[in-house]
């Protein structure tokens, strides 16, 4: 038995959007700290596959569209069947339309609030039915991390469906906490602030917008996926079996601005 409660040696997590970006860095630190994990990615995700078997843990693919709850039961499904449970969840996988709110289409509200809203309840629902099972045959704890937003804090500009489902997440990391707390399952979210990721790419090529962002931010600097990876480590270990819908700000400070 490890000492170390940010061992995670002999667990499953499951990371969705896991071929780029935060996915990938959180998949690799999880990796690191000694989880198997299962990549759910609709594009391919070889490169993630190779960097997390490189330190040692077995990973499993899961090829899946995350705009519909459709993949949903499969996707836990497929995870026990493979590796026999389920303890985290890193609901990840998200997108981003813009367009100023005068001019905002009911498509881009839709495909951004199911990404990012409906199918992370809906994956939230079906591992938590796996989890309470299996924790209370196992004494473990399940884990579930969602992935916030700034946007989850602040109002943001001409991304109204962006915060309205980053806004969402904030307040379901807390319902499903309150319900599923008693049942052996951690809830909680990181808020990442702004890091150099395909999502940012738009910012990080107008200049005055990077300029803008790059002054506000005290660490005066773009976060990097890796940069993610020490708190989804955190609450997704034995270190974090107290803290409960908590929304843990990766930010190089900008909130305390
Ligand atoms: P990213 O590089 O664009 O990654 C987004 C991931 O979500 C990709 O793996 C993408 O797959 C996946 N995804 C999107 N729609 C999907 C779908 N329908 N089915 C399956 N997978 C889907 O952006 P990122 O910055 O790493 O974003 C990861 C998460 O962090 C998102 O929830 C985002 O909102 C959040 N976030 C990012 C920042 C930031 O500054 N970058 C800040 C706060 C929060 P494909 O590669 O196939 O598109």
């Amino acid at each position: 038995m490890s000492r170390n409660p940010f061992d995670l040696e002999g667990r499953i997590a499951l990371v969705t959007g896991a071929n780029t970006g935060i996915g990938q860095g959180i998949a690799l630190a999880l990796a690191k700290a000694g989880s198997d994990v299962v990549i759910v990615a609709r594009s391919d995700p070889s490169e993630t596959r190779s960097l997390v078997e490189a330190e040692g843990v077995r990973s499993h693919v899961i090829k899946a569209d995350l705009s519909s709850i459709e993949p949903c039961a499969r996707i836990v499904e497929e995870t026990v069947e493979t590796f026999g449970k389920l303890d985290i969840l890193v609901n990840n996988a998200g997108i981003i339309r813009r367009e100023d709110a005068l001019d905002f289409s009911e498509e881009d509200w839709d495909a951004v609030m199911d990404v990012n809203l409906k199918v992370l309840f809906f994956l939230s629902q079906a591992a938590a039915r796996h989890m309470t099972g299996w924790t209370s045959q196992n004494g473990e704890r399940g884990k579930i991390v969602n992935i916030a937003s700034m946007l989850t804090f602040q109002g943001g500009i001409r991304v109204p469906s962006y915060t309205a489902s980053k806004s969402g997440v904030g307040g379901l990391t807390k319902l499903m906490a309150n319900e599923w707390a008693a049942k052996g399952i951690n809830v909680n979210a990181i808020a990442p602030g702004y890091i150099a990721t395909n999502n940012t790419a738009a910012l990080q090529a107008d200049e005055t917008r990077n300029r803008q962002i790059l002054e506000r931010i005290p660490e005066g600097r773009w976060g990097d996926p890796a940069d993610i990876g020490g708190a989804a480590v955190f609450l997704s270990s034995k270190a974090a079996n107290y803290v409960q819908g908590h929304i843990l700000a990766v930010d190089g400070g900008w909130l305390a601005r």
